[in-house]
């Protein structure tokens, strides 16, 4: 079972994430995890990879695809992947089915979590964090008075990044950057589209609806395969 995430910022993406992992058994794959680990590493290629990003410069699909190469040739990571945040592009996307092809996996299903963008901006506008305690709260989803928070209203923050139109133009760039990565996935039957306005329990509830039908699919298919 392979997956691909996607969502636009805010949508609760990495909650999402994080729940499959662990209800799953699946290895979240981050291209910007991958990217820290291996300059902390300081390896050859985590020296260039500092330096491209020093300088200020998008790292290479190439880099890219050889850290993935990195992932897909582990024996414990053998089609148990969820790629968080990646692809990026119809290019990366390519290249991700023939590195998978070449490492004998696929990809089960690609989870898409749709949600508008005023609700979107909503949510993070609305997002208060108490410098006191670092908990995290939202004017409208989980507000701070409901939440029997010790510390009362007076630490809570905004983000400073948090304002209408950098929101705006974030949600925009992803809608125009992943568009054709999801009606790519699409032609090959493999997008599931996923209301995420609602509840996150709910959204939850209804991917593992989603990964449960189709392991069970595969189960069926691979006990079919190997008794013919
Ligand atoms: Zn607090």
């Amino acid at each position: 079972m392979n997956i691909i995430l996607f969502g636009p910022p805010g949508a609760g993406k990495g909650t999402q994430a994080d729940n499959i992992t662990e209800t799953f058994n699946l290895y979240k794959i981050s291209t910007g995890d991958l990217l820290r680990d291996e300059i902390n590493k300081k390896t050859n290629l985590g020296e260039r990879i500092k330096s491209i990003i020093n300088k200020g410069s998008f790292v290479s699909d190439e880099i890219i695809n050889d850290l993935i190469v990195k992932i897909l040739s582990v024996q414990k990571y053998y089609n148990r992947l969820i790629f968080d945040g990646y692809p990026r592009n119809l290019d990366q996307a390519k290249s991700l089915d023939d590195l998978l092809k070449k490492y004998k996996q696929k990809i089960t299903c690609v989870l898409c979590l749709n949600v508008d963008k005023d609700v979107i901006i909503k949510r993070i506008l609305g997002r208060r964090t108490c410098t006191k305690c670092g908990l995290i709260f939202n004017e409208y989803f989980k507000p701070p008075a409901d939440a029997k928070h010790i510390c009362g209203t007076k630490f809570l923050t905004k983000r400073s990044d948090d304002n209408e139109k950098t929101i705006t133009y974030r949600y925009e760039t992803y809608i125009e950057k992943t568009l054709p990565i999801l009606s790519y996935y699409k032609k090959l039957n493999l997008l599931h589209e996923i209301d995420g306005k609602r509840e996150i329990n709910e959204i939850f509830k209804k991917i593992s609806d989603i990964i449960a039908s189709l392991e069970a699919w595969l189960c069926k298919f691979y006990l079919y395969k190997y008794r013919n």
